[in-house]
């Protein structure tokens, strides 16, 4: 059983914000986010999706929450109003959108204050570690700036962290920007949203200079987690959460992950993202979605969760969705 997607006709001021988002401030002029790819080497093209079907199958039974979408890259900005029909249609209710750079952080807020779909959507303002050495003294206070002006919006700091997998940024580089990021965010008593590549033991470093009574004053998240079980088990007794991918659900790449989620991480601590357009839970969607992932995949990852732990899929969905409202302090 297939469910048709409607044709929406109308323009959303979406589009506008993508054609006019270089005026946000922005310190990155050469190198550009859509041409990274963060987590995997997965193709991304910027054709439509148009008309998307999507089976009914992959509809979740309780509204979740997708934690880490990069919406604001350029291969969305011709159909974001129907991927977040089909967000809706697969009972993804809410996402929070990823800023990597000032620029797509700037973007990001935009595309929030202009949403006029049913999905709520947030952000997180940060710079991602591979573009730390576009860093510099005037971005905190950007960074400050952004954040304190849109409170109802930007709910996280991050994506902020360490990759020592790609170094696009030198390694001192990457734990200075880090560092004042989570300064940051301690300031501001707001959540982090965390990348760590092969720099577990460095992430850990940054993050205790700012421990207090042995602990980090604010809530982190590890997102996107792919490391072994000692690492999760680390982070867990750290107080922090772990966000999980499509990358779960993939036979081999995922086996180990689904161990993690089985044996370490308590579903209390889990969160769940796609990190779309990257990170697909099989690749028997890759040519169905042009291979560009979306939200309305997200309950693929929900549902392998479920499998892991031996519980409904319901039940997971709303362990999920309370563990993120709570997190990310959302309505
Ligand atoms: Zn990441």
């Amino acid at each position: 059983m297939l469910l048709i997607l409607k044709n929406f006709k109308t323009k959303i001021p979406t589009v506008t914000s993508f054609a006019s988002m270089s005026s946000t401030g922005s310190f990155r002029k050469s190198h550009s986010y859509n041409n990274r790819r963060p987590h995997s080497s997965q193709q991304s093209n910027s054709n439509n999706n148009p008309n998307k079907q999507i089976s009914a199958s992959l509809k979740s039974p309780y509204p979740i929450i997708d934690i880490g979408a990069n919406i604001n890259k350029a291969n969305y900005k011709h159909d974001l109003d129907r991927v977040l029909d089909r967000s809706l249609e697969a009972n993804v209710t809410n996402i929070i959108i990823t800023g990597t750079d000032m620029k797509n952080s700037g973007l990001a807020v935009r595309i929030c204050q202009d949403n006029k779909s049913k999905v709520k959507l947030y952000c997180t303002v940060g710079v991602h570690p591979h573009y730390s050495k576009d860093f510099n003294d005037d971005t905190i206070n950007l960074m400050r700036g952004i954040i304190k002006k849109h409170p109802n919006i930007v709910k996280s700091v991050g994506e902020c962290g360490l990759d020592f997998n790609r170094n696009y940024s030198p390694q001192d580089i990457q734990i200075q920007s880090f560092d004042k990021q989570v300064a940051l965010a301690v300031e501001l008593n707001l959540p982090l949203f965390l990348h760590e590549r092969e720099a577990h033991q460095d992430l850990i470093t940054v993050l205790q200079k700012h421990y207090v009574d042995g602990k980090l004053p604010v809530k982190a998240v590890i997102h996107c987690f792919t490391g072994t079980k000692d690492e999760a088990k680390y982070y867990i007794e750290q107080g922090y959460y772990i966000g999980f991918t499509g990358v779960i659900c993939q036979e081999q790449r995922g086996r180990t992950l689904r161990e993690v989620i089985k044996d370490v991480v308590p579903i209390e601590r889990i969160m769940i993202e796609t990190d779309c357009p990257f990170m697909f839970p099989d690749n028997k969607y890759r040519d169905e979605f042009n291979g560009r992932n979306e939200p309305c995949l997200l309950p693929a990852v929900s549902k392998t969760i479920a499998t892991c732990k031996g519980l409904s899929e319901e039940e997971v969905a709303k362990t999920l969705t309370a563990n993120t409202l709570k997190f990310f302090n959302l309505e």
